[in-house]
């Protein structure tokens, strides 16, 4: 066994924990998993360290032989740090089952796009007959997926920033880069180190590696070929207009049987037709597949039409590109419920968006204010005290023909348990009017 009798240290008691201590006890580790929250639950039937007690570890020289991070954790906070200044090597959860596995990976990043991209390309390949699963940040953990022993033909693996961070070998037969814009910044210093976190999913390509890349983003995409994609008419070897995919100007089928919608999704099927394509298959065979496919809920998810209005749940929107790719998406005049958490995010450039096709705002939560100084010479805004206040401030906003959207821009924490709960609590004060 590769690791029989050694000490391993797992942080995180999460699912990315709770899979890289499966594959180390598989692999003959002995296992102790450190988690400092107060709320963190004890994982299986491992040695759990957890709360106050993770929170006083002390780590001697010796005490264990590897340490293995969750993406939850920044390498630099003080528990990754007592490890390693005790001289106890660390690595990353995604690197860590990288190493012990060689199922062939399509991993996906980008700021918006993951996870619905990561489905299609399990969907697509499912549909097709070679048996994948998504995984890594969506979904189970690649841990999880290796501790599993299941054999996949491909592993559609979400792959964020976070994870890449801890990268040393890792790297994927296709590569994908959907887009990048300005996120996270409550957790990384400066967009320039956000951004170089991404770029490494390049880091270890070789020649016979594919990086599937939006056109006109500036990523180095290293060693791997490069092929480009765009529904915005933006040169690019895979494109797509007017309900028509294209490589290199030539048809190759068409959206019309697909049930997903959107110029941003229609990105998403580019970017898994093309990941289809690193594997052989076929396009006709592969739009086939993928027609049944819709995408996940709060993702421009149309809730009702009631007095000739939509209500749109797009609460997963918790970026302003998110936010733009959504307005850009519809075609009838909208009613926007925007707002939430303060990310430090610059909404000034979605003034230029809204002109023509936004008819008011109403916000929510802590930017409430800050966004009410943004946007109010410019349209009508109104502040909601809670969504269910918010829904009905739209609906009297409002015309027949409208769309009325939850787009927040930003995260929910502020006010909600995540995108999930805020986007239900949207549903179900849509639900609730008549
Ligand atoms: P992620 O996992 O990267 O957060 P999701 O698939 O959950 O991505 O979608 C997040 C948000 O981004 C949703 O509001 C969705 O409508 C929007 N979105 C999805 N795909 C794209 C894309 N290719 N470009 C821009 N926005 C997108």
């Amino acid at each position: 066994m590769k690791f029989a009798s050694q000490r391993f240290a797992i942080l995180g008691a999460g699912r990315s924990g709770l899979g890289a201590a499966r594959l180390a006890r598989l692999h003959g580790a002995e296992v102790t998993i450190f988690d400092e929250g107060d709320k963190a639950k004890p994982v299986e039937d491992f040695k759990c360290v957890l709360g106050r007690p993770a929170r006083d570890l002390v780590v001697k020289p010796g005490d264990f032989d590897l340490v293995v991070i969750s993406p939850g954790l920044d390498e630099h906070w003080p528990l990754p740090v007592k490890f390693t200044s005790a001289g106890v090597p660390l690595v990353g959860e995604t690197e860590f089952a990288f190493n012990l596995t060689d199922m062939p990976i399509a991993a996906i990043t980008g700021t918006n796009g993951k996870s619905t991209c990561t489905e299609l390309i399990a969907a697509l390949f499912n549909g097709c007959g070679m048996k994948s699963i998504p995984c890594g940040n969506h979904g189970m953990s690649l841990s999880e997926v290796v501790a599993s022993g299941v054999r996949y033909d491909v592993l559609a693996c979400e792959i964020s920033s976070f994870q890449l961070e801890t990268i040393r070998r890792f790297r994927a037969k296709a590569s994908l880069w959907l887009n990048f814009a300005p996120d996270h910044l409550d957790r990384y210093p400066g967009m320039a180190d956000y951004f170089a976190a991404k770029a490494r999913i390049f880091e270890n390509c070789t020649e016979g590696d594919v990086a599937i890349v939006r056109a006109g983003e500036s990523v180095s995409s290293g060693k791997a070929r490069r092929w480009t994609f765009s529904a915005y008419g933006a040169g690019a070897d895979y494109s797509y207009t007017n309900g028509r995919f294209y490589l290199e100007g030539r048809e190759i089928g068409s959206a019309a049987s697909l049930k997903v919608r959107g110029k941003h999704n229609m990105e998403n099927v580019l970017a898994a037709l093309m990941t289809g394509k690193v594997f052989g298959l076929e396009f006709d065979v592969m739009l086939k597949a993928l027609a049944a496919y819709e995408v996940p809920r709060h993702r421009c998810e149309l809730i009702r039409t009631l007095a000739d209005r939509e209500y749109i749940n797009d609460s997963k929107a918790t970026n302003l590109h998110a936010l733009e790719a959504c307005l850009r998406s519809q075609e009838r005049p909208i009613v926007l419920i925007a707002g939430g958490k303060d990310k430090q995010l610059d909404y000034t450039p979605l003034r230029a968006e809204l002109k023509g096709q936004v008819r008011a705002m109403v916000f929510i939560g802590e930017i409430a204010p800050q966004l009410e100084q943004t946007f109010g010479d410019l349209l009508p805004c109104r502040r909601g005290a809670d969504m269910a206040e918010a829904v009905s401030l739209a609906t009297r906003l409002s015309q027949p023909g409208d769309a009325i959207i939850l787009s927040p821009g930003t995260s929910s924490f502020d006010m909600y348990t995540g995108y999930a709960q805020r986007g239900d609590v949207f549903r179900d004060a849509v639900l609730s009017l008549n």
